[in-house]
């Protein structure tokens, strides 16, 4: 994937005597980079993973999203001069502990990165999985999706240890019905699950990951169990069922589609070995509302203006951690609009509407 659309190695391109700083080597990250670099800006980047790419290295399987595509269009960037650092958290005033932060063998400060650069570039994505929020969620054997495929990938790509992968028994449950869902039910098939089925509690018509996808999943084998919602993860230790309740569809809620309802009453329990949490991705950024003078909306995104600035001047967001969870694409043109908007500053130095 050619992330500098502009420029290739070898071609002379003036140097502005500017510095940016993207944080997240996903591709939000990566297309604001290949934008810069070709317009004649130092760029360095920093990610917590120990190889640029985000998602696309550690988070989509091979099958999906050949790798040797994404490491081209990063070794291109790489020989235009972006300087990556790789292994590096950057932090703000919060600490969690997000998917991938294990890779990190250092800590910087986003203050100091912001006052050392002329302008910053935030695209840390969205590193943490929505938890299902029922008794028994914690107990061994239940997975967060995110968690359960990075692992894989980070063990593909020679990362992690074959012990650091999650094992699946026979039976699994996947919840969601996204593109997460898909990949954590066919990667669980992979690992030799017999019974997989994919829960959502809405129906096919209405599957984040789209209909010809679900349908991919059925035809190999995977079941796909429409209007039921986990209420209860059961078991001692380790998951032993799922208790779930039916679902009917009612008028639509605030994102348009039908809201599913409970059916009281209708709750009954399956045996699984594993269930795994694909409701959804959360966006990661490493600092609390507010923190140098960011403002973070109420689902945690960056709050950016139409130019993909923040509300501190200098400071930009782009990606998933700005727009909430969203396609490559998506991500890839958002890095590459503030980029754009981030030119006009370092060009003008103005920074009103
Ligand atoms: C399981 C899964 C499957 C998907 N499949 C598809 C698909 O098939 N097709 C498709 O178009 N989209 C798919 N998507 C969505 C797509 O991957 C994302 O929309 C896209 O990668 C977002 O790009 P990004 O640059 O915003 O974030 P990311 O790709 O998440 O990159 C963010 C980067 O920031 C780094 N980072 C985070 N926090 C810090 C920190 N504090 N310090 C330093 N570095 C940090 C991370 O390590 C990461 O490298 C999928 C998503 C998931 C979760």
């Amino acid at each position: 994937m050619k992330f500098a659309l502009k420029c290739s190695p070898g071609q002379s391109i003036p140097k502005k005597g500017r510095k940016v700083a993207i944080i997240g080597a996903g591709p939000a990250g990566l297309g604001a980079a290949g934008y810069l670099i070709c317009k004649g800006y130092d760029v360095e980047i920093y990610d917590k993973l120990p190889e640029p790419g985000g998602l696309t290295i550690f988070g989509i399987p091979a099958w999906r999203l050949p790798r040797d595509n994404i490491r081209a269009g990063i070794k291109e960037l790489a020989e235009l001069g972006v300087v990556f650092h790789n292994r590096i958290k950057v932090v703000g005033d919060l600490d969690e502990h997000n998917d991938g932060d294990e890779f990190a063998e250092k800590k910087i400060k986003l203050e100091d990165i912001i006052n050392s650069f002329d302008a910053t570039l935030i695209a840390t994505g969205t590193w943490k999985s929505r938890e299902l929020g029922v008794p028994g969620d914690k107990l061994r054997g239940s997975y967060l999706a995110l968690d359960f495929l990075y692992r894989i990938y980070a063990h593909e790509n020679g990362y992690l240890p074959p012990e650091a992968v999650y094992k699946v028994g026979n039976a699994v449950a996947v919840i969601g019905a996204g593109l997460t869902a898909v990949d954590a039910a066919l990667e669980s098939q992979m690992k030799g699950a017999g019974d997989v089925q994919v829960m959502y509690r809405r129906t096919i018509n209405e599957a984040p990951a789209g209909k010809a996808e679900i349908n991919r999943l059925i035809q190999k084998g995977i079941k796909f169990i429409e209007l039921t919602n986990p209420v209860e993860v059961i078991g001692k230790e380790t998951v032993e069922a799922l208790k779930l309740i039916k679902m009917k569809l009612g008028k639509p809620d605030k994102s348009g589609r039908p809201a599913p309802e409970p059916v009281p009453g209708s709750e009954y329990v399956v045996p699984i070995n594993n269930v795994i949490s694909a409701t959804g991705e959360l966006p990661t950024p490493p600092f609390k509302d507010g923190y140098a003078g960011i403002k973070l909306r109420h689902n945690n995104s960056i709050d950016v203006d139409a130019k993909y600035r923040t509300s501190r001047k200098g400071v930009f967001a782009a990606g998933d951690v700005a727009t909430g969870p969203s396609l490559i694409g998506k991500a890839l043109a958002t890095g590459i609009k503030a980029a754009g908007a981030m030119e006009e500053y370092l060009e003008t130095g103005n920074w009103s509407q």
